[in-house]
């Protein structure tokens, strides 16, 4: 019954995109940054049925008959990833329970698409078969939303995520008569919980390991340490949920794939930092989560290309938390601006010590937002903002590119995305300025590929932006 709704969603709202051409396609932008490379001498990507061929130097190498188009002043990049989200509860219009469903997980995954995001991470918070079956749909019918990736949440038992979503995700949990948090108060729930786990390779589970200010048990670490023992002996990742670096550094030495909150305001310091990339941990700084939250974004002409005018009114409410000084800017885009500038320039030294010296030590780092964890932090949107801080705090936008690219892909075991480079997909971003000169020209797209096919970026705009 549930793909039959599915399908109804998927024919109303999402006509499904245009064959993927099977003749070959070349693009000439002025630059290609393949999330690794940077191409600025004329070359080509040339794609076919979906793939990426190659990067061809010169027209005269490609196929004939191939259908070129040349995109002057354009700068190519890799589609995004958004390595931390929680898909599902937030709409356009509010944040809840009562929200999760087929329709509005395509919504959300149209407005990652929308955005540039080819993939996203929900953490936790899903019934992992449910978003499996979503994502094998998309994939069949080549929807023109990005892919989900879900992970099983597994706390001490009836516990994990604050106690707000707790709550919210219990109410799914009743409504789809499935588990999508799976207690761990004993060594024997482990292997209930890998027998659950489906399929065995490249599944994901994410552990909470916070006592949530002494209302939660915290998941011990004997437990977590043979969780995560007995997982990568089976190809599972365990991505971890941590509060303070006590337990970051024992759960470094248990083994996790990486941190889904960097905590640098904690004061990750040398000796962590050092341990992470000698133990090629990834961290998701997702610093966006607090300072996105006290500025006006409803103002932000990227936001409001996504959200309805009742939306953009509830939060129009919200004044900048920051400063009552005077605001210099003379348009919105500016104000905005100004904003994050000034909370990145007001965030306490040990947070930029922390980051900068993770840069320098080689923490591998990737792009991660929480978006959709708490209301009104929306999917998309926030990655750009995200990038924009990540630069902000010394890292160069190469580096932020390929955090929320290749590295993410990288790191969620996706190995056919993330990169321009023969037989990936073909999933990537037209700029209409250069990145690699201010990060904020990711914000400025000209065109998004997914597959190989132009997304309609208007008809998703006009459909998520009515009342
Ligand atoms: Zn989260």
């Amino acid at each position: 019954m549930r793909i039959t709704y599915l399908w109804l969603v998927v024919i109303v709202l999402l006509p499904a995109l245009a064959n993927a051409q099977s003749a070959f396609m070349a693009l000439q932008p002025d630059r290609i940054f393949s999330g690794e490379t940077l191409y600025e001498s004329g070359e080509w990507l040339l794609i076919k049925e979906g793939h990426v061929v190659g990067i061809i130097s010169t027209e005269a190498e490609l196929p004939p008959g191939t259908e070129k188009q040349q995109l002057k002043g354009k700068t190519m990049i890799p589609a995004l990833i958004d390595g931390h989200a929680h898909l599902g509860y937030q709409s356009v219009n509010s944040w809840g329970a009562q929200n999760y469903n087929d329709a509005n997980l395509l919504d959300n995954l149209s407005q990652y698409a929308y955005y540039g995001f080819s993939t996203v991470f929900s953490a936790g918070s899903d019934p992992v078969a449910f978003i499996n079956e979503l994502r094998a749909t998309i994939e069949l019918e080549s929807l023109p939303v990005a892919t989900p990736l879900a992970a099983y949440g597994v706390a001490p038992k009836g516990y994990g995520p604050n106690n707000t979503f707790l709550d919210e995700i219990r109410i799914v949990e009743a409504k789809q008569e499935t588990n999508i948090l799976f207690g761990l108060d004993q060594i024997s729930d482990i292997q209930t919980l890998l027998n659950a786990v489906e399929p065995k390779r490249d599944a994901i589970i994410k552990i909470w390991v916070d006592d949530r200010a002494g209302t939660q048990p915290k998941l011990a670490e004997p437990l977590y340490t043979e969780l995560v023992d007995q997982a990568n002996r089976t190809g599972i990742k365990v991505v971890a949920h941590q509060q303070d670096s006590d337990d970051t550094v024992r759960l470094v030495k248990a083994g996790v794939a990486g941190f889904l909150h960097g905590r640098f305001e904690d004061e990750l310091g040398e000796g962590l930092s050092r341990s992470l990339a000698e133990s090629n941990t990834f961290v998701i700084p997702n610093l966006g989560l607090s300072l996105l939250r006290r500025m006006t974004i409803a103002e932000d002409p990227l936001l409001i290309e996504t959200l309805p005018p009742a939306t953009l009114s509830r939060l129009g409410s919200r004044v900048f938390a920051e400063t009552e000084k005077t605001i210099p800017a003379s348009n919105s885009n500016d104000l905005i601006r100004w904003q994050l500038d000034q909370l990145i320039s007001n965030l306490d030294a040990s947070i930029k010590r922390s980051f900068g010296s993770a840069i320098e030590r080689g923490v591998p780092i990737i792009l991660g937002t929480d978006a959709g964890a708490l209301p009104d932090h929306f999917f998309g949107y926030t990655g750009h903002k995200e990038l924009e801080i990540f630069v902000a705090l010394g890292m160069t936008p190469e580096q932020a590119i390929r955090a929320a690219t290749y590295a993410a892909a990288s790191r969620l075991g996706l190995n056919d995305r993330g990169l321009l480079e023969k037989g990936r997909r073909a999933d990537f971003l037209l700029l209409n300025s250069n990145p690699l000169n201010d990060i904020r020209a990711t914000q400025d797209i000209h065109a998004v590929f997914l597959r190989g096919i132009k997304l309609d970026r208007q008809a998703i705009s006009r459909r998520l932006t009515q009342d």
